[in-house]
């Protein structure tokens, strides 16, 4: 096999390693987003009990105020039907009546605290099940990837054991130059020569359209012992014709 034969065997092993690896890698990603979410509804839960059980005990606190303030007003009311003077009786009924007022102004605020603990509640049971939701997102995930890793796994294998077969043909240092063009151009590392006009001998890279040197479409023509690079995007340029005829 030619030169770049051997190229373009390596180059088609190492897109289709690069595609298996990107589902595997998309599945991890998507895997890890979801995990994120998981942690932050988890913290948003904690917070939104934490603020419940607040809520909560701020309402039995008001509810003991008002039960406290009741039992007085209950001792008033004794005392009140056993005063034996007038002077003792208002000033009994003064205290009463400033009481009564202030029971009423708790049980109005233990109301509207109820409110909160109702809608406290209403959060957390929202919380939960955005929870539930993350957990079954994950758990989901997880099994996309697992089952992702297993389809790709064996091919992988078999695709890398191709890649390495077809790299053995190709010398170091080229090797070096073709990994990073792929690296570069995510595998894209092998543009076929396009023919603008054979009259004019104008030639252009189809990756990246550039008219390329005719010193170079010589070359790449010609020379079946090196590699010609697109001067404009490095990648590296063949005739298909060419490729077909001698492999
Ligand atoms: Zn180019």
């Amino acid at each position: 096999m030619t030169l770049i034969a051997d190229l373009i065997t390596l180059h088609r092993a190492d897109l289709q390693v690069r595609a298996l690896r990107s589902r595997v890698d998309s599945a991890r990603a998507v895997l890890n987003s979801r995990e994120a979410k998981q942690t932050q509804a988890e913290s948003r839960r904690q917070e939104l009990q934490a603020l419940a059980r607040q809520l909560q005990a701020t309402m039995m606190n008001m509810e003991v105020e008002s039960k406290a303030v009741g039992e007085r007003i209950e001792a008033l009311r004794t005392e009140l039907n056993s005063s034996s003077n007038t002077k003792q009786y208002n000033a009994l009924l003064t205290e009463l009546k400033a009481l009564q007022a202030k029971r009423d102004e708790i049980d109005e605020r233990t109301l509207a605290q109820m409110e909160r603990v109702e809608a406290g509640k209403n959060d957390c049971a929202g919380a939960d099940e955005t929870l539930t939701r993350a957990k079954a997102g994950c758990a989901e995930s997880r099994t996309e990837l697992a089952q992702r890793t297993s389809d790709v796994g064996e091919r992988l294998t078999e695709l890398e054991r191709e890649r390495r077969a077809a790299a053995s043909h190709v010398a170091e240092d080229l090797l070096k130059t073709f990994e990073t063009i792929a690296q570069e151009h995510d595998g894209e590392t092998l543009a076929e020569i396009a023919t603008v006009s054979a009259k004019h001998r104008e030639y252009a890279c189809t990756a990246c359209n550039m008219l390329l040197p005719p010193a170079l479409v010589v070359r790449a023509a010609t020379d079946e012992k090196t590699i010609v690079q697109c001067p404009n995007c490095r990648r590296i340029v063949y005739f298909a014709e060419a490729t077909q005829a001698s492999a």
